[in-house]
C-alpha cells in the first residue's frame, strides 16, 4: 500500500521582508503609482528599509517616477542562484518590469508571461532585509493579483481611489476581491487621491472637483479606514514626471501629507 505523502509546508518566500503592502486601485489613472512612489519615499525617509516592486506589468510607471528609466539591474550569485539586484534611488530598492523590457513589448504578453515575470521579480529579487516591501499592482482585478497573493504573503492592501462615483464603484470591487475567501488579504484602508484643488491665489478655498467625501462614505460603509486625503497639486504631477516624488521634501505641505499617510501604514 502506498503511504499518503504529507506535503511539506512551502518555504516562506522573502523571509527577510517584515511587511508586504499591496497598493491597488479599482481603475487606472487615479494616482495609484503616485501614492505607491510617495509612500515608499516617505517610509525610507522615516528610516525604514523599504522596497518597491512595480507589478504594473502592462503599464509600469515607477521607473519614470524615480527617474531610473535607463537603469538595467545587475545579477549577483547568492547561494549559487542568480539574484537580481534592485535599483536603489532615494533610499528605496526598486524592481520593475520596465527595467527589463520595452513596455510596448509587455503590452502584448499573454497572462502566463506576465505572471511569470512578476514571480521572478518577487522570488529572484535580491531584496535583502526590508521593513516594508510595497507592491504597485495593476489597476482592477487580474491574474497578476492572484499571482501576487499566491506567491507571497501580503500583510495588507491599501486601496487608492478618487472621490468620483465611477472610481468608487471600482474601488468597491477591488476591496471585495481582497477580502474574498480566495484572496483573503486584509484591507488596511482607502486613500482618497485628488480630493480637492486649492488655487494659489485663493489659498483658503477647496474645490471638490471629483465630488466631496466619497472615500469617507465608502470606508464607513465597508467598515474600513480612510487613511488619508491627498489634494490635486501641480507639484505632485510635476514631481512624478521628473522623477522627484513630493515626499522627498517633507517640509512642504504635500511632502508632509505623504509622511502622514505613511505613518498610517506603519
Ligand atoms: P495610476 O497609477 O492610478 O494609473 P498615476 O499615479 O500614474 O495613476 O497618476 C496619473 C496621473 O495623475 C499622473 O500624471 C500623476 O502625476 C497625476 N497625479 C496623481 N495624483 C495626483 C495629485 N494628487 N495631484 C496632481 N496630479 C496627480
Amino acid at each position: 500500500k502506498v503511504k499518503p505523502r504529507i506535503p511539506k509546508p512551502a518555504p516562506k518566500l522573502l523571509p527577510q521582508v517584515k511587511n508586504i503592502v499591496a497598493v491597488a486601485s479599482g481603475k487606472g489613472g487615479v494616482g495609484k503609482s503616485t501614492i505607491a512612489a510617495n509612500l515608499a519615499v516617505a517610509l525610507a525617509r522615516m528610516g525604514y528599509n523599504t522596497g518597491l516592486l512595480d507589478a504594473d506589468i502592462y503599464g509600469p510607471s515607477i521607473p519614470k517616477m524615480f527617474q531610473t528609466e535607463d537603469a538595467r539591474p545587475l545579477l549577483r550569485k547568492v547561494d549559487g542562484k542568480d539574484k537580481i539586484i534592485p535599483v536603489e534611488k532615494y533610499g528605496v530598492k526598486i524592481l520593475s518590469i520596465g527595467y527589463f523590457v520595452n513596455p510596448e513589448d509587455a503590452l502584448v504578453w499573454r497572462g502566463a508571461m506576465a505572471t511569470n515575470a512578476l514571480r521572478q521579480l518577487i522570488a529572484d529579487g535580491d531584496w535583502g532585509e526590508l521593513d516594508y516591501l510595497l507592491i504597485d499592482l495593476p489597476p482592477g482585478t487580474s491574474d497578476i493579483h492572484l499571482t501576487a497573493v499566491q506567491t507571497i504573503s501580503i500583510t495588507g492592501a491599501v486601496i487608492v481611489s478618487t472621490p468620483q462615483d465611477v472610481a468608487l464603484a471600482d474601488a468597491r470591487k477591488g476591496i471585495s476581491m481582497f477580502t474574498s475567501d480566495k484572496i483573503n488579504v486584509p484591507v488596511l484602508g482607502l486613500v482618497e487621491n485628488m480630493s480637492w484643488f486649492t488655487p494659489a491665489e485663493l489659498p483658503d478655498n477647496k474645490y471638490y472637483i471629483f465630488g466631496e467625501g466619497g472615500c469617507r462614505r465608502l470606508a464607513d460603509e465597508l467598515k474600513t479606514k480612510l487613511l488619508g486625503q491627498i489634494p490635486i497639486v501641480q507639484s505632485i504631477r510635476e514631481g512624478g514626471d521628473k522623477g522627484e516624488p513630493s515626499a522627498l521634501n517633507p517640509d512642504t505641505i504635500t511632502g508632509k501629507a505623504f509622511t502622514e499617510l505613511a505613518q498610517t501604514v506603519v
